[in-house]
């Protein structure tokens, strides 16, 4: 993400704080600027290795916090088969997301099929369980590995 992108997603995440009576604390915008300054999914530790260079000895978990607020916020996305992050790149308004990982490179795209989520959440309620969370992962190969 470009330096410009990343500014508009900060701003973005203050104007949605205010919005929502949320607190805009540093932690929170500085660990959704590292992982928006990273081409590739960033994992937890390297958040805070990151986190670091910005700030002094952040604590462990006051980034995890961070973390949590972010990706529950909708601002951040987790690569499960990664243990890694991704800023989203819809906003924070829609449910569920499909993501395509790269194998060779770690590039992810994120790709919403709007109609998956109700989809699934009608079968899954067939079988009589209830939908807590879900996530999609294709990995493939992207173009520029292809290459
Ligand atoms: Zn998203
Ligand atoms: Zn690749």
């Amino acid at each position: 993400m470009s330096d410009k992108n990343v500014t508009a997603l900060i701003k973005n995440l203050e104007s949605y704080c205010s919005e929502h009576g949320l607190r805009y604390t540093p932690p929170r915008y500085q660990v959704l600027q590292v992982i928006a300054g990273s081409a590739k999914p960033v994992g937890a530790y390297d958040i805070i290795e990151d986190m670091d260079k910005i700030t002094d000895k952040p604590k462990p978990t006051t980034v995890y916090r961070a973390i949590d607020f972010l990706q529950q916020h909708g601002f951040i996305h987790k690569i499960e088969s990664m243990n890694a992050f991704v800023v989203c790149h819809a906003g924070h308004s829609h449910d569920g997301s499909q993501f395509i990982v790269c194998d060779d490179c770690g590039k992810v795209e994120e790709v919403h099929l709007c109609h998956l989520p109700a989809d699934l959440e009608h079968k899954v309620n067939e079988t009589g369980f209830t939908m807590m969370y879900w996530n999609t992962e294709i990995h493939g190969r992207c173009d520029a590995c292809r290459a």
